[in-house]
Order: C-alpha cells, then structure tokens, then sequence
C-alpha cells in the first residue's frame, strides 16, 4: 500500500489520520493519504504567506528558471506519473485517440514549459512633459488552488505554475479522490523551490472550505463542479479574495448538413467519449440536422461499441471506467431517465458486469432539449444525440442551457461556421474540433460554467493586479 504525506513548508507532514485511494478499475484501495484539518490549513497558509515577501522579490528569470526545473522533474518522473494518473483516476496510460496519462503527464509539462517562457510587460500609458505612467503587475500573495478528479495531476500544474511563475506562493488541495499525483509532484517541487512556496494538504471539502474562507489567503483557483464553486464564491467574500473558477459545462456541438458523415463521426465519437465523457469540455449534446439524423447516430454509435473498455494499466484499453461510485450513479441515474423520457438506445445503458466503477459508452437517440440527459451534465460515458431541422433554432436552444463553457460547429463552409460558432453563449467555440485547448489561447466559462480565464497571457494577468505608477514631471 502506497503512502503519501502533506507537505508544508518544504517538510513532509502526518496528521495520525488517513483516508484510502480507490483504483476505479478495480474498487480496491491502493493508496493511503493524510486526512487533514483545520490546523494544517492554518500553518499551509501561515507557511505561504512567510514565504511570500522573499518569493515575490525574485527576479523574472530566477522564478522562469525554476519552473523550468519544475518542467524537468515532471519529465525525469513521467513513467511514475502516469501510473499513479492511471490509478487514481482510471484513464488508461495511452487512451482513445491518445487521451490518456501520457497526455496528462505530457501536456503538463508542455503547460509548465509555455507558462515559464510567458513575462508579464511593464505597459507605458503617457511618458511626456507632464508625467509618466506605467501599469505594473503585481503578485497577489497567497494563493490556493482546488482540484476535481478528472484531470487531477493537469489541472494543479495548470493553477500553480501562473501562481508561481507570477511571484505568489500557493496551497494546494488536490480531491481526496485522486490526490497521488499531485502529492508527488509537490514532494519533487518541494525540493526545487524555497520552503513555503508550494504546500499541499489533503482532505474532504471541509479543508477547502477553510481554505476558501481563510482571511490571509488572497486568491482561490477553483476547477469543479457548479454548486462547490456557487460555495467557494460565498465564503471568499469575507476579505474579497480574487476568484478564477473553471466550473462543470454541457457543451454543445452542432453539426451542419454540409458534413460528410464518414468524415466527421470519429472526430465528433472522441471529442464527446474521450476519458470517458469526464473532461469538463467534452462535447456533451450533439445536434444532428434531420437530414443526417439516422446516418450519424448510426456511425456514432457503431464507434461506441468498438471501443475497448478495460483496466487501464492494461495496454491496447481505450477507456477506462467511471473514476467514483457517486459519478457512476449519477451516470447511471441519467441512463434511466432517458429510459422513461423515450430515448432510443443505440449502443450502451449499463453498468459493465466487472470490478471497479464501469459504464458501458452509451448512446440514446430521440431525446430534446428539456430531457435530463441533455439538460444535465452527465460526466460520464453517455451522449444524447438530438435532431433539429432549422439552424437558428438550434442555436437559440443550445444556448438555453444555463451553462456556458465550450460550444462547437461543424461544416465545410468555414465562414458560416465562424458566424454561427460567435453566435454561442460559451467561453470557447470551436470550428470542426471541440475541447482543443492549448497553453497560449485563453480558456474558461461564461455564465454558470464560471468566472475569469486560464492559460497564456490572459490567464497568468490573473495571478496579479495592477499597480499604476505615475511619475509627475
Ligand atoms: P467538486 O466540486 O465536487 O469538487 C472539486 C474540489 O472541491 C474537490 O477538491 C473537493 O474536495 C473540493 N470541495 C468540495 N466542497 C468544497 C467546499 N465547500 N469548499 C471548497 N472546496 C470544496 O467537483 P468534482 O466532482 O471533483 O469535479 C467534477 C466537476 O468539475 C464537473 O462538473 C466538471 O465539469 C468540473 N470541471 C470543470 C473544469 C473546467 O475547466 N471548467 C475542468 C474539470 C472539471
């Protein structure tokens, strides 16, 4: 049984109490994870903010070189990694289309590379005889970055490279249900960077929740589901941190009559399945115009019963299972649902008769908008495929949905598809892709799916707030 500690203030930390770490694959626990509290919320963030002066008073180069070493230590680490991604969360090591650990371990440290070479510009808004005026950004101080499950170990590098990178110092609190990655990493960081820069604790909500009220944090970083994020907003008014919240999505794609089936149902099968439906800009409801209606849901779901569905430790898997019993009864909640709301299933609807959390890939025909499935999130293995006949209702009705992360259209007609993708409520549209996300394009929801971006420039501006300086001649 794998053991991992806390870390703060460069040390490694026990609280006498732990909490087990369930391979989905299997529904065994693997790994055993220090249940922290309050106390170790208090002297993360204590650690943090002592380190802080000194951290923020680096040089631009100093702070690019060791998140350059930070890049390295995830690199030199990557096999250990991946197993631990795999484990903890249940996506396989290679995964349909490539989506897998080595993604996750990989793009983390593309994502650590981009954001180290990024530098925040001194912007110079008058210098004439009266006076100059220069924008400066400043680090904010503290700040606490909270992780889902999806993504676990991508998502922390995501949130706590700009932090470090931009001169503040950070806690992190990974969930309890995929913690090991993370935990790792913040052991080899903690030997790249001063004490107190990066400080981990582990535990349920209720550390977060202190997290996100503590007075001497300034920033909270939330990636997760909608209602905690409505909860981390109400707690962090009390010393008006600033807030970057990447909240749950439904994205929509809408596919125009233009396309050629064959050409298109791939794309659109792992944009919507890939790591199981669990990425918060999957492509969760597929509209389908009434003239294609039968032949894509029929190549979709052709699709959905070939793909291999297994432990993902074992090679050739290309999904693995639903990361946790509460997602999978969720999962499972919805199938029935859309059972009693008339939906036609064209492959899936079930558990799989195995260990561990599994769900057939599923598809359901002939639901609408108004229907659960396509109304909620699933998180999860299962796409409604829904007909339209007209394309400016279709848009008016995608839009409906209170959530607003990622949208897409597909057509070969780019111009139109331009047109129609601007006209989606969503902080990212996608032209023939969806979910395509990169470390030099700005990402994050609009309406209930959040606030603020990540990524590039825009999401590192976040980390900081302006000082105006003005120099009077
Ligand atoms: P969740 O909201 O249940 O938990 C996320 C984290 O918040 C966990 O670490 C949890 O321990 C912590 N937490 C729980 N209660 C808290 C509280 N009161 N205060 C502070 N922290 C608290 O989400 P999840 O189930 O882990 O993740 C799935 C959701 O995340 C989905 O809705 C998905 O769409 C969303 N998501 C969004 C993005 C994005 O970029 N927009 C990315 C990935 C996942």
């Amino acid at each position: 049984m794998q053991q991992f500690d806390m870390y703060i203030n460069g040390e490694a930390v026990t609280s006498g109490k732990v909490f087990d770490v369930i391979n989905p694959a299997t529904g065994s626990v693997f790994a055993q994870v220090q249940e922290g509290d309050i106390s170790h919320v208090d002297s993360a963030v204590a650690a943090a903010r002592a380190a802080f002066p000194a951290w923020s008073r680096t040089s631009d180069d100093e702070r690019k070189a060791l998140c350059h070493a930070l890049a390295s230590a995830l690199e030199e680490n990557m096999p250990e990694l991946m197993e631990l991604v795999t484990k903890e969360s249940g996506k396989p090591m290679a995964g349909l289309n490539g989506v897998g650990s080595g993604m996750e371990v990989g793009g983390s440290i593309a994502w650590t590379q981009y954001t180290a070479e990024l530098q925040l510009p001194i912007d110079i808004i008058q210098d004439d005889d009266e006076a100059r005026i220069e924008v400066h950004r400043k680090p904010l101080g503290v700040v606490a970055s909270i992780t889902p499950w999806n993504w676990p170990l991508m998502i922390s590098i995501w949130h706590v490279i700009p932090a470090l990178r931009s001169g503040n110092t950070v806690i992190m609190k990974p969930s309890p249900y995929t913690p090991t990655a993370t935990i790792r990493f913040v052991e080899l960081a903690s030997k790249i960077l001063p004490a107190g820069v990066i400080n981990i604790i582990t535990g349920e909500g209720d550390v977060g929740s202190a997290l996100s009220g503590h007075t001497d944090v300034n920033k909270i970083v939330f990636t997760g589901s909608t209602p905690t994020g409505k909860r981390i907003m109400q707690s962090a008014s009390g010393n008006l941190k600033r807030l970057t919240l990447e909240l749950g999505g439904n994205d929509a794609g809408i596919v125009l009559p233009d396309v050629s089936v064959s050409e298109v149902a791939e794309k659109l099968f792992w944009a919507c399945f890939h790591n199981n439906g669990q990425t918060c800009a999957a492509l969760k409801r597929l509209y389908v115009h009434e003239s294609q209606y039968e032949e894509m849901c029929e190549a979709i779901a052709s699709l959905a019963k070939k793909v291999v569905v297994g432990n993902g430790l074992e090679p050739g898997v290309e999904l693995g299972p639903v990361q946790n019993i509460e997602q999978l009864k969720i999962v499972e909640a919805l199938a029935t649902s859309a059972k009693e709301d008339g939906g036609r299933f064209l492959a899936g609807g079930q558990r799989i008769d195995r260990e561990g959390f599994f769900f057939e890939p599923t598809v359901v025909a002939d639901l609408c908008d108004g229907h659960r499935l396509v109304d909620e999130e699933p998180f999860g293995p299962i796409l409604p495929i829904i007909k339209y006949t007209d394309v400016d209702e279709v848009i008016a009705t995608a839009n409906q949905n209170d959530r607003g992360l990622g949208g897409s259209i597909w057509s070969n007609d780019t111009e139109k598809a331009m047109e129609l993708a601007q006209r989606l409520e969503c902080g990212s549209a996608w032209v023939n892709d969806h979910g395509a996300i990169q470390p030099n394009a700005p990402f994050g929801g609009v309406k209930q799916s959040g606030i603020g971006v990540e990524f590039g420039l825009y999401g590192l501006e976040e980390y900081t707030s302006i000082q105006t300086l003005k120099v009077s001649k």
